[in-house]
């Protein structure tokens, strides 16, 4: 088989975790497979290049920035490179330029466009490991760009894909994705394995342990996912295609996210284009808007309801009142807004086929006297919002309610 392993920064954070990698990497060469390695910068070095650059610009200039800060992913392919060696392995290093991993010219936020898997797959093929640098890429001109935070996710499933892997495994610190943030709920469980689709949408539980942009990559090109510790040998979590015994767990997991905050127009006309004319401001401004729930007016006026992310709610009012002051009155005097809110939100593909989750879920929430003020719904996703002070009961009543604590062949009803 082959094999992408990624290894993010505290995997590879001291030479002796290098040396545990080279161990790991060299062990699954010899089980018989061929392994091509991703490495994130070692733990902290992002950080600390990025704090270099604001020291000498306050807001400085990403194609510097991104020269800058890709030469973490430099160091620990050279050492990682160095440790297999000293294990007595072969292996090569390549740069995001070398295996041409090709990419638009967005600095810091570049996407990937193309990647040349021969390079590597010549190494490969010589028995050696491949080890590539995480996070970078070169753009047509030669400029080199970088990903995102958290970027070597992407370039390690991106490997996978190109050369047509049988698993990605990703490295961490770990061992899996929960049923909800252990930091809140004690007894949340590790997941076996979890499909694209609900890892997606469970973004806020699994961002800190995967760029969702590597999910996306992974759905796409049906890349096997496999998320799991560096410091041990236990089964990770599989992200995978759905199958359809997934279907008997009606909730996967449950999630709060507290980064979003509520914007209410009362009373607007209720006509054709004024949702349109409104939402246009915020587009042009790139304010991602996340829910938006509208009932229909008896009166000839309709109440309009979204949510932004928590930090351009005061932009989005100030640009609703300059730009659409007919809408919104001239002093805003339609807007309000709440930022102390949260979202909740249960998630599964079983909900395709089960009946009643949204009752069972809004019962959970009265019988702890917490008020729903919105709700949305996709097929594999119930979503509230309810006052932020009762995130963490919400999500600890649900998962409770749900079962989520115990294995899924034992939960009883829904
Ligand atoms: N080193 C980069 C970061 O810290 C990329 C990564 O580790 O995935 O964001
Ligand atoms: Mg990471």
């Amino acid at each position: 088989m082959l094999i992408v392993q990624k290894y993010g920064g505290t995997s590879v954070g001291t030479v002796e975790r290098m040396k545990a990698v080279a161990e790991r990497c060299l062990r699954t060469q010899r089980a018989g497979h061929q392994v091509a390695v991703v490495v994130s910068a070692m733990s902290g070095e992002t950080n600390r290049l990025l704090e270099l650059t604001r020291q000498l610009h306050e807001d400085p200039n990403d194609r510097e920035v991104d020269v800058i800060i890709s030469t973490g992913e430099q160091v620990s392919v050279g050492l990682v490179a160095l440790a297999i060696r000293a294990a007595g392995g072969k292996a090569r290093s390549f740069l995001g330029s070398q295996c041409k991993i090709l990419t638009d010219s967005s600095f810091a936020r570049a996407r990937i466009l193309e990647i040349d898997g021969q390079p590597i797959k010549d190494v490969l093929a010589k028995g050696e490991i491949a080890v590539i640098a995480g996070f970078q890429g070169v753009d047509d001109k030669g400029n080199i760009t970088t990903l995102g935070r958290g970027g070597s996710d992407t370039t390690g499933v991106a490997i996978a894909a190109a050369l047509g892997a049988d698993a990605c495994e990703i490295y961490t610190d770990v061992d899996g994705i929960y049923t909800s943030d252990p930091n809140i709920v004690p007894n949340a469980r590790k997941l076996d394995r979890i499909s694209y689709e609900e890892m997606l949408e469970l973004a806020s539980l699994g961002a800190k342990v995967l760029q969702i942009r590597s999910v996306e990559l992974g759905m796409k090109y049906g890349v096997r996912i496999h998320v799991r510790s560096s410091f041990s040998d236990v089964e990770g979590t599989w992200v995978v295609p759905e199958e359809s015994s997934m279907e008997k767990v009606v909730v996967s997991g449950v999630t709060a996210s507290r980064d979003e905050a509520k914007i209410t127009l009362e009373d607007l006309p209720d006509m054709p284009g004024i949702a349109a004319r409104m939402f246009a401001p915020l587009a042009d401004e790139n304010v991602s808007v996340d829910m938006i729930v509208q009932n229909q007016g008896y009166d000839g006026t309709t109440d309009l309801t979204f949510t932004v992310p928590k930090g351009d709610r005061k932009r989005s009012v100030q640009l609703l009142t300059d730009k659409v002051p007919d809408i919104v009155g001239t002093k805003g005097e339609r807007i309000s807004y709440d930022d102390e809110i949260c979202k909740v939100s249960v998630v599964g593909v079983g909900m395709r086929s089960h009946a009643g989750v949204a009752k069972t879920m809004f019962e959970l929430l009265a019988k702890e006297g917490i008020n729903i003020q919105l709700i949305s719904t996709s097929e594999i996703k119930i979503s509230v919002v309810i006052a932020r002070k009762y995130a963490e009961l919400a999500v600890r009543t649900l998962h409770d309610g749900f079962g989520l604590s115990l294995p899924p062949a034992d939960r009883t009803g829904l």
